[in-house]
Order: C-alpha cells, then sequence, then structure tokens
C-alpha cells in the first residue's frame, strides 16, 4: 500500500514518513500544494494526509482539482485546531476523514488503516486467504496460525493482494502500489518477491494469470 503525505512542516512530515513506513506503507511526501497536486494527479496512491495549510496552493484547493479530475483515493485532512469550519469545508471538498493537529500519529495511522480497508471494501482488519491471515494492525502474518516472518517487501505485496483478494492484479499496479517514487523499481522483482511468498505461504496461494497477472483467492 502506497501513501502520500502532503505537509509543509518539515519534523511532522519527517515523523510521519517514519511511522507509516514502520506500519508498512510505501511513502511520498511532497513539501507544498502544487507538487502534492502534481503527485496525486499522475501517481497511484492507497490513501493521502494532506494539509490544509500549504505553501502555493492550499489544501483545500489541491483536494478540489483531485476529485473534479476524478481523483478518487482516500484523503484525510489535516486541520488547525478546533477549526471546525475547516473540517467542514474539507468533508464538502470531498476528504474522507480529518484530523486536528495537534494528534497523536498512531490515530492518524489508524485512521488511514480504516481507510484503506474500507475503499477495498474489507471490513475486518485482519484479512484472511485459506489458512492465512494478515493482521493490518500489528504487521503480523500466520499460516496455519503459526507466525511466518516476511520481509518489508514482501509484505507490502502480499498486504495489496490481500486487500484485493479475488481480482487480477497486474504487475504494474503491484509496482506503482508497493513502492515509493524514489525507489528503483524493476518489475522483475515482482517476480521473485511472489516465488518467496509462495514458498513460505504455500504454492497455491498466489495465482499467476498468464499476461494479465496475480490473483489471490481462498
Ligand atoms: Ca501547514
Amino acid at each position: 500500500m502506497r501513501v502520500l503525505v502532503v505537509e509543509d512542516e518539515p519534523n511532522l512530515s519527517r515523523q510521519l514518513r517514519r511511522n507509516l513506513e514502520q506500519a508498512g506503507y510505501a511513502v511520498d511526501h511532497a513539501p507544498d500544494g502544487e507538487e502534492g497536486l502534481f503527485l496525486g494527479e499522475t501517481e497511484s496512491y492507497d490513501a493521502v494526509v494532506l494539509d490544509l495549510g500549504l505553501p502555493e496552493i492550499d489544501g483545500l484547493e489541491v483536494l478540489r482539482r483531485w476529485r473534479s479530475a476524478g481523483r478518487r483515493m482516500p484523503v484525510l485532512v489535516l486541520t488547525a485546531r478546533d477549526s471546525w469550519s475547516d473540517k467542514v469545508t474539507g468533508l464538502d471538498a470531498g476528504a474522507d476523514d480529518y484530523l486536528a493537529k495537534p494528534f497523536e500519529t498512531e490515530e492518524l495511522v489508524a485512521r488511514l488503516r480504516a481507510l484503506i480497508r474500507r475503499a477495498s471494501g474489507n471490513a475486518s482488519a485482519q484479512l484472511v486467504a485459506g489458512d492465512v491471515t494478515l493482521d493490518t494492525r500489528t504487521g503480523r502474518v500466520t499460516r496455519g496460525g503459526e507466525p511466518v516472518k516476511l520481509t518489508a517487501q514482501e509484505y507490502k505485496l502480499l498486504s495489496y493482494l490481500m486487500h484485493h483478494k479475488g481480482k487480477v492484479v497486474s504487475r504494474t499496479e503491484l509496482i506503482e502500489h508497493i513502492y515509493d517514487q524514489d525507489f528503483d523499481r524493476d518489475s522483475n522483482t515482482i517476480e521473485v518477491f511472489i516465488t518467496r511468498i509462495r514458498k513460505k505461504l504455500g504454492a497455491d496461494l498466489i495465482t499467476t494469470i498468464r499476461g494479465l497477472g496475480y490473483s489471490l483467492d481462498g
């Protein structure tokens, strides 16, 4: 899962990036509204954290432009403390959730997780496929009740497929959703990750659909 953080405050940006990466997300950061607008229009994100008070183009305008361009990714807006009018305007402009500054990073991560889950149609924080479970709250994966250790990239890939269970996911889509923009993307590594995941979690968990991509069933 890949997340965009649009925030101009350097310390908060660093902290959010660190926490979101620890939670298993690929993270891109934009320090102003112009770059944020561009990334949100051109890249694929599973969720966005959008500060409203931004240089260049303010957050509300960024959000309005994304929505009128048909960009539908879940957006959580960060508002100034106690500004109820910001919250109302934000929600009206197409925000899915909001958080007032200052906030606990754990709460932001939890809300984002819920937004991503709902956007992919999953009601529970625990995703299940056959005897494999992935707990999006803890990042733990089990097979037949036994914990299985995955690398960060294997986890990102598995998490994306588990969130989209039963759908065919192309290699391009996987690349767009498990790497941040600075990552040296190589589509051959996807095949390597899939092979490793099959070794750890069972050969029949992920099906290769020739010429189309991969599908996780169960
Ligand atoms: Ca700001």
